[in-house]
């Protein structure tokens, strides 16, 4: 069962795509539902109102526990911003859950009205380029070695400052893109954070009952 975080953003959508890979999925804005699920998805909204409202509903420490054993998490744009370990041109008052050694700019195509679309090459991902949505995008400023980097915005004059930025990042059973792929029909992105959250739950029933859940993911 995969949670979609459901405190503000465009959490029907992903909920959408999660049902066209064949996945349940249930909403989590408390903690006895955050229990339940198996993984969770951090949608896209604003990245502040999500950290603020993780404070006020009492989810920041339950989540960063959750993510800390191994939980499968996959967060699109605010989402990602959420869970960097740093991020640049946030608000003060702004909490990570610091699960990606990543350092985020928020805001980073440009104060926007603006949304930017480029086809991207994904790694990993068959059947061509990902034609990507990016909404007030952040990107990835920086990132640690541990970090397999996805995707990165074309080298291409159009792209601007944009263009060989890093916008689609992986560490272990963590997923994240600065893009919006609930947006747009192609559910391959959704289709590989389910292939994660299946290998982490097939990983976790093998082990012997009673002991700690160990990071599945590679
Ligand atoms: N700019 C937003 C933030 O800082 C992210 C935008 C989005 O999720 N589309 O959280």
């Amino acid at each position: 069962m995969i949670g979609v975080l459901a405190l503000q953003g465009d959490v029907r959508e992903h909920q959408r795509a999660l049902a066209d890979c064949g996945m349940r999925s249930t909403l989590v804005r408390r903690r006895e539902e955050l229990a339940e699920v198996d993984a969770l998805i951090l949608p896209g909204g604003e990245s502040t109102t999500m950290s603020r409202l993780l404070a006020t509903f009492d989810l920041m420490q339950p989540l960063r526990a959750r993510l800390a054993e191994g939980m499968p998490a996959y967060g699109s744009c605010a989402g990602m911003i959420l869970l960097c370990r740093e991020v640049l041109d946030g608000q003060p008052e702004q909490r990570q859950l610091a699960m990606l050694d990543a350092v985020v700019r928020r805001n980073a195509f440009g104060r926007q009205v603006d949304s930017f679309e480029a086809d991207l090459d994904f790694a990993g991902l068959a059947g061509g380029p990902v034609r990507a949505v990016f909404i007030r995008a952040p990107w990835i400023e920086q990132a640690g070695l541990g970090v397999e980097v996805l995707a990165r915005v074309p080298d291409m004059p159009a792209a601007g400052s944009a263009a060989g930025r890093i916008v689609a990042i992986r560490q272990g059973c963590v997923l994240a893109t600065a893009f919006h792929p609930e947006l747009t029909g192609d559910r391959r992105v959704h289709q590989l954070f389910c292939e994660m959250v299946q290998e982490s739950s097939g990983a976790a029933q093998k082990q012997a009952p009673g002991r700690t859940q160990v990071r599945a993911c590679r």
